[in-house]
């Protein structure tokens, strides 16, 4: 073993932010993105595919977060509701 050097490459890692584009479950394009509101009835996530333009309003609890939300919106696009 002569020559293997170590080398040192620099990788930035940055999970401390969750993602907040996530892949369409449908056309597999990173463009789905998360708005929650919080109306009269509770809250609601408006999950959208920029590139497909498929959408669903989700209603969701106070604890759950975006990505909570595109997993119940790609759970219902692989059951076939949208
Ligand atoms: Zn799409």
């Amino acid at each position: 073993m002569v020559g293997r050097r170590k080398r040192r490459r620099k990788i930035i890692v940055r999970k401390r932010t969750l993602p907040k584009v996530f892949t369409c479950p449908k056309c597999g394009a990173r463009s789905v993105v998360v708005k929650i509101r919080t109306g009269p009835s509770g809250r609601v996530a408006h999950v959208m595919c920029g590139h497909c333009g498929l959408s669903a309003d989700i209603p969701i609890s106070p604890i759950h977060k975006e990505v909570d939300a595109y997993c119940k919106f790609a759970d219902m696009v692989y059951a076939g509701e949208l």
